[in-house]
């Protein structure tokens, strides 16, 4: 059963969609999701997967999506939304690891965050752990974040295949994450939309069940609400061992930057903008 769920913006160039579940295994659900309206043209959204015994990774994915949507509210739209969105993660996780340092039974506590802003088209991430950002467009799904976990980056060293990858032990230690340390490491993406792009935000718990091809087809009909339970539901139907979040996006309105991106040239210039190709 959905423990978290919430819709909206139908008046606006987008819609959003995000959805949470304990997945068919667990008792309790450590992932959280959120997302905030600000305006027809902009929308927050993010997924979090908490770590940490006790209830360590529940609060701790839960403090995140909370506090980052609190600080981005507060901070001052002339900031613009890349600079916003950085500030409102690096204030959660101070918040974070000072929760963990003064209540005991949490100091393991922490938690991956990918966190979304579409403002006038262009998106803006900010990205710690093992949850993902996918983009949809043309019919092909690209995974625009890279993981931070130890076994993710044998993988990109050339050390380990991405098969022998894909099942390994150690595959969700992650080698980065937030609330662990004062000061976090955030991968900060930005890149223009284009009408009809639709982008995926979720944590392990459904990467880990669903192809890639499964995805992409998952994510072409119906509006972002029921997108996200089409999701959680063929991956539930799979039997997932572990908790299940998406945050789904669709960019209904036309962008300015359709002429600069729309044709055969987008992957390529999408590998030169992140560095390489998927
Ligand atoms: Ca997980």
């Amino acid at each position: 059963m959905a423990e978290s769920t919430g819709s909206g913006a139908a008046q606006a160039d987008f819609d959003v969609a995000v959805l949470s579940d304990a997945g068919t295994e667990r008792p309790d659900n450590e992932d959280a999701c959120g997302y905030f309206i600000e305006s027809p043209q902009a929308a927050l959204f993010m997924v979090a997967d908490g770590i940490g015994g006790y209830e360590g990774g529940e609060i701790a994915s839960r403090m995140a999506v909370d506090l980052t949507i609190e600080a981005y509210r507060e901070s001052p739209p002339a900031w613009g939304a890349a600079k916003r969105l950085q500030r409102a993660v690096q204030r959660a996780n101070i918040e974070i690891h000072n929760r963990a340092i003064v209540v005991p039974e949490l100091r393991r506590m922490g938690t991956t965050l990918i966190a979304a802003v579409v403002e006038g088209g262009r998106l803006s991430a900010a990205h710690v752990g093992d949850s993902r950002l996918y983009l949809a467009r043309g019919g092909c799904l690209s995974q625009i974040t890279k993981d931070h976990t130890a076994v993710a980056e044998r993988v990109r060293m050339g050390l380990m295949s991405a098969a022998r990858a894909r099942n390994h032990p150690e595959r969700s230690m992650l080698s980065r994450s937030l609330g662990r340390e004062l000061i976090v490491s955030v991968d900060r993406l930005s890149m223009p939309l284009v009408q009809g792009d639709r982008v995926l935000l979720c944590s392990d718990g459904l990467y880990n069940v669903l192809e890639d091809g499964e995805i992409e087809h998952l994510l072409r009909p119906g509006d972002a609400a029921a997108i996200c339970k089409a999701l959680i539901e063929t991956a539930n139907a799979r039997g997932s061992g572990d908790n299940l979040t998406v945050a789904v996006f669709i960019m209904h309105g036309a962008t300015p930057f359709a002429a600069d991106v729309a044709g055969t040239g987008w992957r390529e210039w999408l590998g030169r903008i992140f560095g390489r190709r998927r």
